[in-house]
């Protein structure tokens, strides 16, 4: 199925009109479900946030406050998911353990992350891709003042914008902002239906994560797991199809 025909069949049948949820003239917004939309098929008691993009701390804390959270040391890590995703991930790290493996978060932030931190990782791409333009004389030091100036996620269009040219904002600047962080209130690890796996080069690590709901969904962005709740034979009746890079699959949404 086509990912916008499932899209409005889903939000309809949460009494939720597709053009409340998207707003298909913004750039932005389609951009972000092409990236990272796969997010918004969850399910088996996992929650999909109700908006494309968080504006701000606020929406966060309240979708956060909405869902159930469970909490667990995992690798040494005090981590929070939703308690659908969290129950499944602690599913395959028993799995794992019996076939002599792990599966070990890779860092501190690799499930819950707030705002500010999303906020905090964008900049990190944002300001030295400033000053590196500017001294190339790509961008005037007015310009980049004036993208300092705005709130972080008014940066965003300003700066895809940017690329379209050729000024590109990843961390090696040579691809798009979008392939190296997620735009400040985008990213899944907001909705707690996210986890970045240390293993994720292992095959059969993959694999235990797939039987238990956890896929890969954003192409360049090879430890981040996402928790769609379903079985992988059934995600191409969600709106998902299969892509690939470095010999991994990823699901991404069907547009
Ligand atoms: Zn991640």
């Amino acid at each position: 199925m086509k990912f916008y025909r499932f899209l409005e069949k889903d939000l309809a049948d949460k009494n939720i009109r597709l053009s409340e949820f998207y707003d298909s003239a913004d750039a932005v917004e389609k951009r972000i479900l092409e990236e990272y939309g796969a997010l918004f098929v969850a399910r088996g008691g996992a929650i999909p946030p109700d908006r494309i993009i968080f504006k701000n701390e606020r929406e966060v804390v309240r979708f956060q406050k909405s869902v159930s959270i469970t909490k667990a040391n995992i690798g040494g890590y005090e981590l929070e998911l939703q308690a659908a995703a969290m129950k499944n991930l602690l599913k395959s790290v028993a799995e794992a353990e019996e076939n002599d493996l792990t599966i070990t978060p890779r860092g501190a932030d690799s499930a819950r992350r707030s705002y500010a931190q999303t906020v905090e990782l964008w900049a990190s791409r944002v300001v030295p891709a400033l000053e590196h333009w500017t001294k190339k004389e790509m961008l005037s030091e007015k310009d980049a003042e004036n993208i300092c100036s705005l709130a972080p996620f008014e940066q965003v269009p300003v700066i895809l914008k940017l690329e379209e040219k050729g000024v590109f904002f990843s961390k090696d600047l040579s691809k798009s902002i979008i392939y190296s962080v997620a735009p400040p209130g985008t990213s899944q690890h907001l909705s707690l239906l996210a986890f970045d796996v240390a293993e994720y080069k292992n095959e059969n690590v993959r694999e235990i994560l797939a039987s238990n709901g956890w896929f890969q969904t954003v192409v360049s962005d090879l430890p981040h797991f996402t928790y769609l709740g379903a079985k992988e034979k059934d995600l191409p009746d969600l709106g998902l199809k299969k892509g690939e890079n470095c010999g991994q699959v990823f699901w991404i949404p069907n547009i």
